[in-house]
Order: C-alpha cells, then sequence, then structure tokens
C-alpha cells in the first residue's frame, strides 16, 4: 500500500533525527544536533563512518534492505540526508512511514544535471547553456549548438569532477563521449569565468529563509581546496547571488541548507556580470564549513533547525575566514595546524588515508573586513 508522504513536524529536544549516510557532513550534523540536545541515528552501509563514531545509533546496512530501512524509519522522528547519491526508490519508501526533509524531489533534481539545469532554465536562472547529448541527441548536433570550448558532463554520478571531459575542438567531441562509455550527458559551453563562489542557503519550515555571506572556492585537480570569504565579487554580484539562492530554495519549498555554486566575474573596470549557477547540492556542503568556526550559527545547527520547525538562527559573520580542507595525507600535519594561531582543527576520524580523500578541514579567522 503507498500512502501519501507524512507532512513534517516540530522536532524537539530529546527527538530523533535520522541521517541517510555516514560521511563528514554526517558527522558534523551529528555534533551540531547534540549541541541542541537532539539525538541521530545514522543509516549508512559503512561499519567504520565518521558520523557513526559520534552518533546515538547507527543501523549498518544496505540502502536495498527494507527491513532495516523499516526499522531506522520507526526509529527517528524525521529523516534527512547528508549525500545526493541516495536511490529515490530508498526516500519514497521511507516517506510510507517517517517525514524527510529537505523533500527528495530536490534530490531528483540534483542527481540528474539535465534536470538541474532544465529546472534552473525554466525558473529564469542563468546557467552555462547546455544541450542534452544521448543515443537519441548526438553529440555532433550539440556541439553544433554550443560550439568550442564546451564541457561534456554525465548526467549522473558525476562530482568532483569525475564523468567529465574538457572539449576543445569539435573533432575530440566523439572520442570524449566514447570515454563517458557515451552514457546520458550534457554537454556546456566552456565558462571563462573569474571566481567561483558558493551561497549556503536556508530555509525554514515556516518559509524563512536566511543565507550566509558569499564565499569563494578554489578547486585543485577538480576537489574543493580552499573556501575564503568574504568572495571578492562586487557588491552587485553578491546581491545578485543571494537573491538567486533565495529564488531557489523558494520555488523548490525547500526546507533545510542547501549549497548553491555559481561561477561569476571578478570586479573590473571591463569586466562584463557574469554569473551563473553551476550546481545545487541539496544539503549542507563542503564549502560551508567555515560557518562553524565564523558565525553565531553553522550551516549544521541551521539544517538542523530548519528540519525539526525551529527557527531560524542567525547567519551573521563575525571574521573573515579560510577554510582549508586537508586532503590525504595532509591531515597527519596535524599538530602543525593544531599550533597555528587562530585557526581551528577539524578531523573525521577516517581510518583510510587515500589521495584526495577529505580527511579534515582547517579554518583560519581573520579580522573581519569587507
Ligand atoms: P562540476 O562537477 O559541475 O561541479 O564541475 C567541476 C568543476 O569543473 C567546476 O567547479 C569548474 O571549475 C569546472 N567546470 C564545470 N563546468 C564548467 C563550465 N561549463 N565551464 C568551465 N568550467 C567548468
Amino acid at each position: 500500500m503507498t500512502t501519501s508522504p507524512l507532512p513534517p513536524s516540530l522536532v524537539a529536544p530529546g527527538g530523533t533525527v535520522g541521517i541517510l549516510g555516514g560521511g563528514q557532513l554526517g558527522r558534523m550534523l551529528t555534533l551540531a544536533a547534540a549541541e541542541l540536545g537532539l539525538k541521530t541515528h545514522i543509516y549508512t552501509p559503512d561499519s567504520k563512518s565518521p558520523a557513526g563514531q559520534v552518533a546515538n545509533s547507527v543501523t549498518q546496512a544496505g540502502f536495498e534492505d527494507e527491513a532495516a530501512l523499516l526499522q531506522f524509519a520507526q526509529s527517528v522522528d524525521i529523516v534527512t540526508y547528508e549525500f545526493e547519491n541516495i536511490p529515490l526508490e530508498v526516500t519514497s519508501y521511507l516517506q510510507n512511514h517517517v517525514a524527510i526533509l529537505p523533500d527528495p524531489q530536490a534530490l531528483a533534481i540534483a542527481q540528474d544535471r539535465l534536470a538541474e539545469k532544465t529546472f534552473l532554465q525554466q525558473n529564469g536562472i542563468a546557467t552555462a547553456p547546455f544541450a542534452e547529448v544521448s543515443a537519441d541527441h548526438s553529440i555532433e548536433q550539440a556541439i553544433e549548438h554550443i560550439g568550442c570550448p564546451a564541457v561534456l558532463k554525465t548526467r549522473r554520478l558525476g562530482y568532483d569532477g569525475k564523468g567529465q571531459r574538457v572539449i576543445r575542438e569539435s573533432k575530440e567531441a566523439p572520442g570524449a563521449w566514447k570515454s563517458l562509455a557515451k552514457a546520458p550527458a550534457l554537454l556546456e559551453a566552456f565558462i571563462d569565468f573569474g571566481c567561483e563562489i558558493s551561497v549556503i542557503a536556508a530555509r525554514g519550515q515556516d518559509g524563512a529563509i536566511a543565507c550566509y555571506d558569499i564565499a569563494e572556492n578554489i578547486h585543485a585537480n577538480h576537489i574543493l581546496h580552499q573556501t575564503f570569504v568574504p568572495a571578492r565579487v562586487s557588491n552587485t554580484i553578491a546581491q545578485a547571488a543571494l537573491k538567486t539562492a533565495t529564488d531557489i530554495i523558494r520555488k523548490l519549498n525547500y526546507v533545510g541548507v542547501m549549497g548553491i555554486e555559481m561561477f561569476a566575474n571578478l570586479p573590473g573596470p571591463d569586466a562584463p556580470h557574469l554569473l551563473m549557477v553551476n550546481e545545487i547540492a541539496p544539503r549542507v556542503h563542503n564549502s560551508g564549513h567555515w560557518t562553524s568556526d565564523a558565525c553565531p550559527v553553522s550551516q549544521f545547527e541551521q539544517h538542523m533547525r530548519a528540519i525539526c520547525g525551529w527557527p531560524l538562527g542567525s547567519t551573521t559573520r563575525t571574521h573573515n575566514a579560510v577554510m582549508t580542507n586537508l586532503l590525504g595525507e595532509e591531515w597527519r600535519r596535524w599538530q602543525t595546524y593544531a599550533q597555528t594561531p587562530n585557526t581551528s582543527l577539524h578531523l573525521y576520524g577516517k581510518q583510510d588515508t587515500r589521495p584526495g580523500r577529505k580527511m579534515g578541514h582547517v579554518t583560519q579567522l581573520l579580522p573581519l573586513v569587507e
């Protein structure tokens, strides 16, 4: 029997939040929940998950295990998620038993780059020009439409630059698609942006919206390396970025925290106004980690407040900040980071160190200067 999704309601201190996924985002959500007197229950296939180490309870099971999912649903007051690639069958099944926030329709959009870009375009939000590539929509047609240089991206399961090829000349296009196993894809115009920025936005059950200051992101090998605030964008771009984030979160009737990544231009006499959304992440986001140290209410606490029906908290920034991800072996320098002035160290308790793996982060606080 299929019942309609349950409406969310207030989860008071003492209540339990179920979290799908056990990574570092789940760990930081769990720590924030504990600060609010809430309990967490992590659902993850991983036996040594970063979140499981600090949560009140853990279900270690696969996402196909309906009996485990049912028990999980019955043991929590609300469910949320900390990664995007949760099968939608799982959220549909759970919704028969417990409320899920943010609404999984945001997952459906974020899991598919074509659905994501189409949603944005339909709502008047600028993105890179794009064209579908599939068995029915040839790469040659797409190149003709978009031109070169371009970026070919698989529709699904692409992150940190995986499932992507830059195409400089049209003759490279068929080979590029072949190298992505001819998976359904999207061809995007290559955008010559000045910087990458992100907005961490939150919407409460009451419809209130709060955004943190715009952050600027530096990637290395397609993985986020550093985020700093404030971003070096003009006030006009900053205001437009906040409006864009607000429009997206409102259009989706979203409840929770969302990370919205954008391409923008640096200020300059000849710089054209450039602001395009590249990606939306319906969850707390790596580029919002600085909020744990530089704002009264972190993105993790904010997410818990939003989904539990509490008022949103203050997003006022009290410092400038530079957040650096500790990738791979870098975390072994923890003693050096621990001695660095005005710097907080966050380690995720991951058992295996692998190149490029996010093992922790540090945030350096600097005096507040706009
Ligand atoms: P994504 O997986 O879409 O987040 O892309 C990973 C990174 O590739 C982005 O952070 C950008 O640095 C770069 N990138 C993605 N799309 C484009 C584009 N259309 N033009 C130029 N660079 C891009």
